[in-house]
């Protein structure tokens, strides 16, 4: 099978970004989300690629608003969740939850439900390439706010993140890595990885280059919502023998 490719590109609503995926073999290609429809036109016709799937994470508008659009011009297999959430999601063809499994251009997709952000929050992992797109649950050294779960429900859906191999490379839908290492350096200022990667990422941003993807180890290494058992963070917080989860939820209270 030949390797997926993969083509990421900005779109301006809050810093997010699109993804499309494209099988050269079957010539099939799908895409996360759809914030602005004419963005994703453009990535489409730059890269000659024709569309047929679409993956949704979340009901958030800057993630769906333009999937009927992108659905009537292309005629794309609509794939998202099955959960119930503050929002509903228009022209899903195929309703997906945690566990379920679905082949895409002969690749497996496992589809995880990571609620907290939102209670219909799904990440779609693709276990062959080693990738993963998670929406909004998780950012390079940063996590989704939980705009309708609990912080709790957030850890219980980051456990699920932590637990895939190191070397998955992690797409989240938003540039907002500078502001979450400069938070990240003010509950693990000791953290000599996470230094470099803060004058790393202020270099590639001084280029106008995106800090997305990244693997899970340079998170576990830097992430401080996947690091509530460090030594390090518990002392700055004065929490060591605090519960893990009780930890992360501190964090996430002090990131606002
Ligand atoms: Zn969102
Ligand atoms: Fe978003």
């Amino acid at each position: 099978m030949t390797p997926l490719e993969i083509h990421q590109f900005p779109y301006d609503i809050d810093d997010n970004y699109g993804v499309l995926l494209h099988a050269p073999d079957t010539g099939e290609t799908a895409c996360i989300d759809c914030g602005i429809t004419q963005t994703y036109f453009e990535a489409l016709a730059e890269k000659g690629w024709q569309l047929s799937h679409l993956f949704i994470t979340h009901h958030h508008f800057d993630h769906v608003n333009g999937v009927l659009d992108l659905k009537a011009e292309t005629g794309c297999e609509v794939i998202g969740p099955s959960y119930k959430a503050a929002g509903t999601i228009q022209g899903i063809d195929r309703y997906v939850k945690d566990g379920e499994r679905f082949a895409f251009a002969g690749h497996e997709v496992q589809v995880l439900h990571t609620p907290g952000h939102t209670m219909d929050l799904l990440c779609y992992y693709l276990p062959g390439p080693g990738l993963i797109f998670v929406g909004d649950t998780l950012f390079a050294m940063g996590c989704g706010k939980a705009f309708e779960g609990t912080p709790q429900m957030i850890w219980e859906s980051l456990k699920k993140l932590h637990a895939l191999p190191p070397d998955t490379l992690i797409y989240c839908s938003h540039e907002y890595t500078q502001e979450n290492a400069a938070f990240a350096l003010s509950v693990d200022p000791e953290n000599s990885d996470l230094q470099q990667r803060s004058r790393e990422v202020d270099a590639l941003r001084a280029q106008d280059k995106p800090t997305v993807p990244f693997t899970l180890a340079t998170e576990l290494a830097t992430n401080p919502f996947l690091r509530a058992n460090d030594a390090g963070i518990r002392r700055q917080l004065g929490m060591q023998t605090a519960a893990e989860v009780d930890v992360f939820v501190k964090i996430r209270e002090l990131r606002g």
